[in-house]
């Protein structure tokens, strides 16, 4: 089976292929992705923008089976912000841009500081994704994964992407940016997805 996935996101594709590698069937990225405008996403839940986005580029891709994925960080102590304004959560703050600095970079800085001075019982978070997957304009099934942990005051480690290197996992004393990508599909939001996805699939 190939699943096409509708994302451009080098880190998600990462996860993918990871996932797909365990699993014995093969996640390629959606042909022809960069020539497609890329649709709205301002549904207020992960699965409604996974959903729209699974459709939306099903539509572009006959016959293809379309995965999309929407993901994100919820804080406690801040109502589950960023959530799905994750991606954009800096440029929704105004926050400053550091020359040479990423978005990631960017996102992470305005994290710390919305949780500046906070207590470490008020650093509590968890990612979460919704996985969709589409046909000719029909979503056939969605999946979702959570995974819990706790946001550190400075950065840690080097892998992963987005909010990785705050993300603390207790069980494992490491952040997400620490873990290879064997173990981070074995618990991460996206790797718990995807495995769910795959049980129905099977059905
Ligand atoms: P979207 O699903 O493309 O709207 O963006 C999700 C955003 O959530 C990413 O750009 C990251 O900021 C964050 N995010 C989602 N999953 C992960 C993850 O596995 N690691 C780190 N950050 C993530």
């Amino acid at each position: 089976m190939i699943l096409y996935a509708a994302t451009s996101n080098p880190g998600k594709l990462r996860d993918f292929a990871t996932a797909a590698a365990a699993h014995n069937i093969t996640v390629l990225p959606l042909p022809g992705l960069q020539t497609i405008p890329a649709p709205p996403e301002d549904e207020p839940t992960f699965a409604g923008n996974a959903r729209a986005k699974a459709l939306y580029y099903s539509q572009h891709a006959p016959g293809l089976l379309v995965l999309a994925d929407d993901s994100g960080l919820e804080v406690d102590s801040l109502d589950g912000a960023p959530g799905v304004r994750s991606a954009r959560y800096a440029d929704d703050q105004h926050f400053p841009s550091a020359p040479a600095s990423t978005t990631d970079e960017r996102n992470n800085a305005c994290l710390l500081r919305a949780l500046d001075g906070a207590p470490p019982n008020c650093r509590r978070a968890r990612y979460r994704c919704v996985l969709a997957v589409a046909r000719d304009g029909h979503v056939t099934h969605t999946a979702e994964g959570a995974v819990e942990g706790e946001l550190l005051t400075a950065p840690r480690g080097t892998g992963g992407f987005g909010y990785d290197p705050l993300f603390f996992i207790p069980e494992l004393q490491q952040t997400m940016a620490e873990i290879s990508l064997e173990t981070k599909h074995d618990l991460s939001h996206r790797g718990r997805a995807f495995r769910a996805l795959l049980a129905q699939l099977a059905r």
